[in-house]
């Protein structure tokens, strides 16, 4: 069989080095919250570019199918081998290749980890600004394949904002050298920008190129009690225009997940004295020292005369700062203990974000009468993660796959009349494929296809994954 030809070629061409076997090798084929399990397979680390390129060659030799994966923290799916395909993680190509500060650029391999990029570009007085609340497990090739977003997009844009070139290995075993550090270049198709986002379905990224920036010298977190979604969007206005564009992170949580996260993580408790509906973490930042602390304050001051606040915390320290910030970040594990819930990742012009929370509770509400919805997220970039629990004390209609279906219609419709994305930031992976195949254009679906076909014409990557 060919792939049981593949398979010995494979530990032949890698040995004992280049394999993960044994208890390691189950944690890699399970996604982390146990959604998706891999079918048996072959778990392949290359220990550089060269080799991992004669891995893909000889993969598309024997027409065997690979499954690239990071940190394994994707929350689509997209990283697990589900049909036994070939898994080749990119964790021993872990080395930041160079920082160059007056390029403000640094050259990473695909398998370093989101902190410990941060941390080299800090060592070098600069700030790469990706931000995920995984950040300490992602890698820089699987943040890249994802597109990923996080809470500085407001500022900084997301990762294919944050990409300068891209080092990939093609579906034929050919090593694409993309990794000019250029901030202009209009030679033809911008070709980085396919895989930016590709999640393993083109090819596999071994290195990129990233853009620095200069390191803010100063921070101020706020914690703000906001009486509706709509007030938080004229407090982000607000803030936007009086710190002259400071606000580096704007975070919408409602008080369903704030309970659930004091309920279920512990050592978390509210800034506040009082409960309240909305919240808002937001966090600025600038270059210059001394100058944040009285231009926050002069917001919050305006905000609270106009109606905006009711009540905010500002954090008066480093420790403070990282509590608040734990809350947002413990929202994803909080949701875990609560049973069956149905869960969106979607995006709506900024502007838009009260009008689709409006639209799509009416509709959840009328299709499943008291179930509770749990909203919070990247409102500054018109992302809400939209989550819908069972009503209190009965959830035996609401697994019911009618219920389902009506819950995901009421959602994704209310996306629809405001022209949002179904998947702002999580990405396609096996979670959302059979969703895009029917909600994007046709047209969009055939150029994707004849992009695949034209790189991939074998389909030995990450098949059956986004397209
Ligand atoms: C607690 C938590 C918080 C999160 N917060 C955010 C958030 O705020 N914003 C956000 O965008 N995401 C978030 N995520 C999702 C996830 O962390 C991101 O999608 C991340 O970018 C995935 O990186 P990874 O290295 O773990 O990739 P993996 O999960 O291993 O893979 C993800 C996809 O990329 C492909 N891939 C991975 N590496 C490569 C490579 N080198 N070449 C080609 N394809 C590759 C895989 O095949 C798969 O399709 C969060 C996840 C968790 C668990």
């Amino acid at each position: 069989m060919a792939k049981d030809a593949a398979f010995a070629a494979l530990r032949e061409l890698l040995g004992p080095k280049g394999l993960i076997e044994g208890e390691d090798r189950a944690p890699l084929l399970k996604e982390w919250r146990g959604r998706w399990t891999g079918a048996p397979s072959i778990v392949v680390a290359p220990g550089s570019v060269a080799e991992t390129a004669r891995v893909v060659a000889l993969c598309a030799e024997h027409g065997v199918a690979i499954t690239p994966q990071g940190g394994n923290t994707g929350l689509v799916g997209g990283q697990i081998p589900t049909n036994g395909e070939v898994l080749l993680t990119l964790r021993r190509l872990n080395r930041i290749r160079e920082v160059s500060p007056l390029d403000y650029s640094m050259t990473a391999d695909a398998g370093v980890t989101l902190l410990d990029a941060q941390k080299a570009a800090d060592a070098a007085d600069r700030l790469f600004p990706l931000s995920i609340g995984s950040e300490g497990s992602c890698q820089i090739g699987g943040v890249v394949s994802t597109n990923a977003g996080g809470v500085n997009v407001l500022r900084y844009g997301n990762a294919r904002d944050l990409v300068l070139g891209l080092e990939v290995v093609l579906p034929n075993g050919e090593i694409w050298n993309g990794l000019k550090r250029l901030r202009k270049d209009n030679t033809g198709y911008d070709l980085k920008q396919l895989f930016i986002g590709g999640e393993g379905t083109l090819g596999v990224v071994t290195g990129a190129a990233l853009k620095l920036f200069p390191r803010p010298r100063e921070r101020t977190t706020v914690f703000a009690a906001v009486p509706s979604p709509a007030k938080a969007l004229a407090l982000l206005s607000r803030a936007q225009d009086e710190s002259g564009g400071a606000v580096t992170s704007f975070e919408l949580m409602s008080r369903a997940i704030l309970t659930l996260v004091f309920k279920n993580i512990p050592e978390t408790r509210d800034p506040l004295s009082a409960p309240h509906p909305w919240y808002v973490l937001a966090e600025f930042s600038s270059g210059e020292a001394g100058r944040l602390a009285p231009m926050v304050e002069r917001v919050l001051g305006d905000a609270l005369a106009a109606g905006e606040i009711v009540d905010a915390a500002i954090a008066a320290s480093d420790r403070q700062a990282a509590d608040f910030w734990r809350l947002r970040h413990s929202m994803a594990a909080a949701m875990l203990p609560e049973g069956a819930q149905a869960k969106f990742d979607v995006s709506v012009p900024v502007a838009s974000v009260p009008a689709f929370l409006d639209d799509a509770d009416a509709g959840v509400e009328a299709c499943c009468p008291g179930a509770r919805v749990v909203a919070f997220g990247h409102m500054g970039d018109g992302n809400i993660h939209y989550d819908v629990l069972a009503p209190e004390g009965g959830g035996a209609a609401f697994k019911s796959a009618a219920v389902g279906a009506a819950i995901e219609r009421a959602v994704y419709d209310a996306i629809d009349r405001l022209q949002g994305s179904i998947s702002a930031e999580h990405g396609v992976g096996l979670a959302r494929r059979e969703d895009i195949a029917r909600r994007k254009q046709p047209a969009e679906i055939a150029m994707m296809r004849a992009v695949k076909k034209a790189l991939d014409p074998k389909g030995i990557m990450n098949p059956g994954k986004m397209l």
